[in-house]
């Protein structure tokens, strides 16, 4: 299919701020790009249009039975000048895994990639270049079916709109506070805790909006079933190291198969580091504190890369992570990871996808 440009008559008109006051999630380009679909016709009108905000029937569908699913994945600006996507293939794969789960047609990697493609080329003097900013893209797809009463849309929109993000850690790399909640949950299993879709994050912003009263960063879930096992924290994966052995919890259904996950999985064992995907008890993490056999404790995302744990608080204590720094390994683990994607690196296992 062929994407038709309909080319900005105002490039260059909206505000664009200095690369250091990007921030995260603040900015969006000049373009979108839109598809539809309807059950009978399938996707059509594939199209990059001036960025605007979207026609929507109030009885549209999401609106009212969260038929969404989304992706976020980063475009670098490459040592060399050009630009670079870091394994996009995991982010098609996973949006249409979302969509089959939430009842919503898959896309054509294909056509998916090409407009990711098309629509950063046309805008890519947004790309910011300072050290550690990318331009974050953001594909959707949203139910716009008007009709009430609940069973599956007919009818979709498709969107991918892509801005420009700040530098994660401008002051370096510092250790967070997380927040164990033994009160709220965030995926049960057979519920859509290994989906993107929006209802899991509208739903969980309770705890986070608790953790950060009391002057934490994240929150970190525990199982739906026993508050035992340790999930996810925030919206990213979470790793420890137990003595020499990497572990973090094996995807179960509950858990969101995030592809920095993959990533620091493939180099760690790459690496000859005894690695691990097994159940790990809060009990377990507490001890570590204690104990000192807990070693490093780190949170993986597209957004931050590798965010490091500094302190955890369970049931009203705190406790310190190891001596409350950022750990080795993660530091490592960051600078091949970003290596890779701004291009400063060798890309052994071929995760780097040239745009120009
Ligand atoms: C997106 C996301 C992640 C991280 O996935 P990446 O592909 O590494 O960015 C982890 N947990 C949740 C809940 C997420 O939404």
């Amino acid at each position: 299919m062929e994407i038709s440009v309909d080319k900005s008559t105002a490039i260059g008109t909206k505000f664009r701020p200095k690369d250091s006051e990007l921030g995260f999630g603040k900015y969006t380009t000049d373009h979108m790009f839109l598809m539809d679909y309807k059950k009978d016709k399938g996707w059509y009108d594939p199209r990059i249009v001036p960025y605007q905000p979207l026609k929507l029937d109030p009885a549209a569908m999401v609106l009212h039975y969260n038929q969404e699913v989304f992706e976020g994945l980063k475009a670098y600006h490459l040592e060399d000048g050009g630009i670079g996507l870091f394994r996009p293939d995991k982010n098609v794969d996973r949006m249409n895994a979302s969509a089959r789960r939430m009842v919503m047609p898959e896309i054509d990697p294909g056509l998916f990639v090409k407009a990711m493609k098309e629509l950063i080329l046309l805008d890519r003097q947004w790309l910011p270049t300072s050290e550690g900013t990318s331009l974050y893209i953001r594909p959707t797809m949203i139910a716009n079916e008007p009709a009430l009463g609940v069973r599956p849309s007919e009818q979709y929109l498709f969107y991918i709109i892509i801005g420009p993000v700040g530098a994660y850690y401008p002051e370096g790399f510092n250790p967070t506070k997380i927040y164990v909640t033994d009160e709220y949950v965030r995926a049960a299993i057979g519920g859509a805790g290994e989906a993107k879709t929006s209802g899991n994050y509208g739903a969980t912003l309770i705890a986070s909006q608790l953790a950060a009263k009391k002057g934490y960063t994240q929150v970190l879930w525990l199982d739906a079933k026993d508050k035992k096992h340790v999930e996810e924290v925030g919206t990213s994966n979470i790793f420890f190291k137990i003595d020499d052995q990497l572990v973090t919890p094996p995807l179960g259904g509950t858990i969101l198969p995030g592809i920095t996950r993959d990533s620091v999985l493939q180099i760690a064992r790459s690496w000859g580091l005894d690695v691990l995907e097994r159940p790990i008890s809060i009990d377990k993490v507490v001890k570590g504190c204690e104990d000192g056999s807990l070693k490093e404790m780190f949170a993986t995302g597209t957004a931050a890369v590798i965010s490091p744990v500094g302190e955890i608080c369970y049931k009203e204590k705190d406790f310190q992570v190891a001596d409350g720094q950022t750990g080795e390994l993660a530091k490592k683990l960051y600078d091949e990871i970003t290596g890779i994607q701004y291009g400063r690196k060798e890309d052994p296992f071929g995760w780097r996808v040239r745009i120009v």
